[in-house]
C-alpha cells in the first residue's frame, strides 16, 4: 500500500469541499492591512476569525519592542533552553506572566500547543488519572495521547458527569482535572465554579486553558478563574500568546512547589527551540497593553455584545451567550460551506469548522470579534450575514426599513 493511502477518505472530502467553492483550508490574503483587514487580490475583506480579541498585533508599542530586540538579539536562539541558555526575555517573561496571575512560578513553551501537550502528558502518568472535558482541544487530546496517564472523558461542562467519574476512580494515584476557559468552537464558557468545588471535593488537581479567555474574562483580563472567583482552586493556568497577546508561545503558571522541576522532565519544553527573543519582547509589551489599557476589554466586550445581538436578532442559531467567539450553527453542512464562500465572496471572512473538529457534528460559522472593530465593520458583517442567509434561503426575508 502506498504510504499516504491511508488518508484516501481525507483526500476524498477535501477535494468535495473544494470543488464546492473556495478552499476553506487554504484562503490567502495578499496583505494584512490592520487587525482587522485584509486584502485577497484587490479586495478588501473584513477578518472575522482571527482570535485577535484585543487588536494588538498592529500595535505600534509591541512592533517597536519587537524591532528593537530583533536588532540587539538577532533573529533567533537557534535552540532549547536547556541546550542553549535563557535569555534575559525569556526569564523576564516568566516573571511577568507569574507576577499578573500571583502565581510563584511561570514556564514559557514555544507554542500554546506545546505547552497543553508538555504540561498534560509530564504532570500525570502511569498510575495517575486524566479527567478531560469531551470537548478538549486538540492538543489537550494529544497531550493525553503522549502522556501514560489513564484518561477519562467526561460530558462536556457537566460538572455532575465529572463527579460521578471522579467516585468511581480508586484513592491512589493522582488526578488532574482539564477544562477550558472558554471554548474554541462554540464560545460557551466553563461552568467553573461549579468544577472547582467537585475538585476540592476529590481532592483533585484542577487546570485550565484560559487560551480563548486570557485578556477577555476577568476585572484583570486573566481569565474565566478569576471571573468565576475561583482562583486559588486552580493549580495550574495554561494560555497562549497567539490569539489576545498576538504573537506566538504559551505558557502555564502555578504555585505547586517545586514547578520547575518541569523543566527537565517536560520534553516539549526540552527539545524544541525557544521563542525568538523579537517576540518575547513584543509579548512583553502587549502583557503590558493588556494590564494597563482595561478599556480594550471594555471594546471587546461591548463589540462582541453588538455583533452577537446583530446576528440573533436576525434569526441565526447561535453558540452561546454574548462571547468574543460567535459560533453561527447551521443545520445542514452543504449550507454552510456555501454560506462561508459568498460571505468571503462578499469581503468577509470567518471561519469555517467542520465536523470532526466541532462538537455534536454541527457545521459553525464561526466568528471572533475584536477590540479593533469598529462599530461600522460589525453592522457591516451583520448585514451581509443578513443578505448572504437570506439569498440562500436560510433567513426570512427581512422587512424594508422605513424610508422618510
Ligand atoms: N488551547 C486552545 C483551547 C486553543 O484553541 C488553541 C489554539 N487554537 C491552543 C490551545 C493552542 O495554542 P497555539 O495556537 O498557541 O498553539
Amino acid at each position: 500500500m502506498a504510504i499516504l493511502e491511508k488518508f484516501a477518505h481525507l483526500r476524498g472530502a477535501y477535494q468535495e469541499l473544494r470543488s464546492q467553492g473556495s478552499d476553506p483550508f487554504a484562503v490567502r490574503f495578499d496583505r494584512i492591512l490592520s487587525p482587522t483587514e485584509g486584502l485577497r487580490g484587490s479586495k478588501r475583506t473584513i477578518l472575522f476569525g482571527t482570535n485577535n480579541y484585543l487588536g494588538l498585533t498592529f500595535d505600534a508599542s509591541c512592533i517597536e519592542a519587537g524591532i528593537d530586540q530583533l536588532q540587539q538579539s538577532g533573529t533567533g536562539t537557534t535552540g532549547s533552553r536547556i541546550a542553549n541558555g535563557s535569555y534575559d526575555g525569556h526569564t523576564r517573561l516568566e516573571r511577568e506572566l507569574a507576577d499578573y496571575y500571583g502565581r510563584a512560578h511561570g514556564m514559557v513553551f514555544t507554542t500554546g500547543y506545546q505547552a497543553n501537550l508538555g504540561i498534560i502528558s509530564t504532570l500525570v502518568a502511569k498510575g495517575d488519572y486524566l479527567i478531560i472535558d469531551a470537548d478538549s482541544h486538540a492538543s489537550i487530546y494529544d497531550g493525553a495521547r503522549l502522556g501514560t496517564a489513564q484518561v477519562i472523558r467526561f460530558r462536556h461542562n457537566d460538572p455532575e458527569d465529572l463527579r460521578k467519574r471522579l467516585a468511581r476512580l480508586p484513592a491512589t494515584g493522582s488526578k488532574l482535572i482539564v477544562v477550558e476557559g472558554i471554548y474554541s468552537m462554540l464560545g460557551d464558557a466553563a461552568p467553573l465554579r461549579e468544577i472547582a468545588a467537585v475538585k476540592a471535593e476529590a481532592g483533585a488537581y484542577l487546570l485550565v486553558d484560559e487560551a480563548h479567555s486570557l485578556g477577555v474574562l476577568g476585572q484583570k483580563g486573566r481569565g474565566l478563574a478569576e471571573a468565576a472567583g475561583v482562583e486559588d482552586e486552580v493549580d495550574f493556568i495554561v494560555g497562549t500568546f497567539s490569539k489576545t497577546l498576538g504573537t506566538i508561545g504559551g505558557f502555564c503558571v502555578s504555585d505547586l512547589e517545586d514547578f520547575d522541576v518541569l523543566r527537565v522532565a517536560c520534553r516539549p519544553y526540552m527539545f524544541t527551540a525557544s521563542l525568538p527573543p523579537s517576540l518575547v519582547a513584543s509579548t512583553l509589551q502587549a502583557l503590558k497593553r493588556l494590564r494597563t489599557d482595561p478599556g480594550l476589554r471594555a471594546r471587546l466586550r461591548a463589540n462582541s455584545r453588538r455583533f452577537h445581538a446583530g446576528l440573533e436578532q436576525l434569526g441565526f442559531r447561535l453558540g452561546s451567550e454574548p462571547s468574543p467567539i460567535v459560533a453561527v450553527i447551521q443545520e445542514d453542512r452543504d449550507l454552510a460551506v456555501a454560506f462561508w464562500n459568498r460571505l468571503l465572496e462578499s469581503g468577509l471572512y470567518v471561519n469555517l469548522a467542520l465536523p470532526p473538529a466541532t462538537p455534536n457534528g454541527s457545521a459553525i460559522l464561526r466568528c471572533s470579534v475584536s477590540a479593533a472593530h469598529s462599530t461600522q465593520q460589525i453592522d457591516t458583517a451583520i448585514a451581509m450575514f443578513a443578505a448572504v442567509g437570506e439569498e440562500l434561503g436560510v433567513l426570512a426575508p427581512q422587512p424594508m426599513a422605513a424610508t422618510g
